[in-house]
């Protein structure tokens, strides 16, 4: 298998290729296909296994960029994470103008607004700051139509999990949601009966 054979946009085929990209990982191969054809996917994947390409491409893939309202959330437990992550979403879709936004704590809550004037069409954020954003309606997830967690074992823990389902109950029902976890503890298990569907399963 190819990137070639993911029917993927030629502006992010270009990006691929020139991250120095070949050829799909296992992961990769599994994941797009299927989130591309509107599936929920529950990963259960290391760091390592090109994971993070696996959703960024599919969320690229997706996205349109005309369309100026946000149709992505990443969210990932930790600014370093989060601050890596966009830089994919970044150099993958260097070619498809699109506007990817890193939103976390410890940074001023007015630039974010500020910057939030502008069409967002990707947002990657860590959960009390994205839920302060969409509390104060400066992020708009009302048709926003995917929703993607990364190192959910980590971000279900209790801390985050209230903070999750608020953030959660400012999309649409009929959204598509990307859940990717080291491990498959019961706190992703539960999240993922309530709030998949139907999820494909990939097991790395
Ligand atoms: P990750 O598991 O997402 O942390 O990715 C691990 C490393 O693999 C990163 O440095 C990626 O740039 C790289 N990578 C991801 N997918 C591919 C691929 N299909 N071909 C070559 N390298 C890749």
């Amino acid at each position: 298998k190819s990137f070639e054979d993911l029917n993927l946009k030629r502006e992010l085929l270009m990006g691929i290729f020139e991250a120095g990209f070949e050829k799909p990982s296992p992961i990769q191969e599994e994941s797009i296909p299927m989130a591309l054809a509107g599936r929920d996917i529950l990963a259960r994947a290391k760091n390592g296994t090109g994971k993070t390409a696996s959703f960024v491409i599919p969320s690229l893939q997706l996205v349109k960029p005309k369309v100026p309202k946000t149709q992505a959330l990443i969210l990932v437990p930790t600014r370093e994470l989060a601050l890596q992550t966009s830089q994919v979403v970044r150099t993958l879709g260097k070619h498809l103008g699109i506007n990817c936004m890193v939103t976390t704590g410890g940074t001023n809550l007015t630039d974010d607004v500020m910057r939030l004037n502008e069409p967002v069409h990707i947002l990657v954020g860590t959960p009390g700051r994205v839920l302060d954003l969409a509390s104060r309606s400066v992020a708009d997830f009302s048709e926003c139509p995917l929703f993607v967690m990364d190192e959910a074992d980590k971000m279900l823990s209790r801390e985050f999990k209230n903070v999750i389902e608020q953030i959660l109950s400012f999309f649409p029902k009929n959204r598509q949601t990307l859940l990717f976890s080291a491990t498959f503890p019961y706190a992703v298990k539960s999240f993922m009966d309530k709030h998949l569907t139907k999820p494909y399963e990939i097991n790395l």
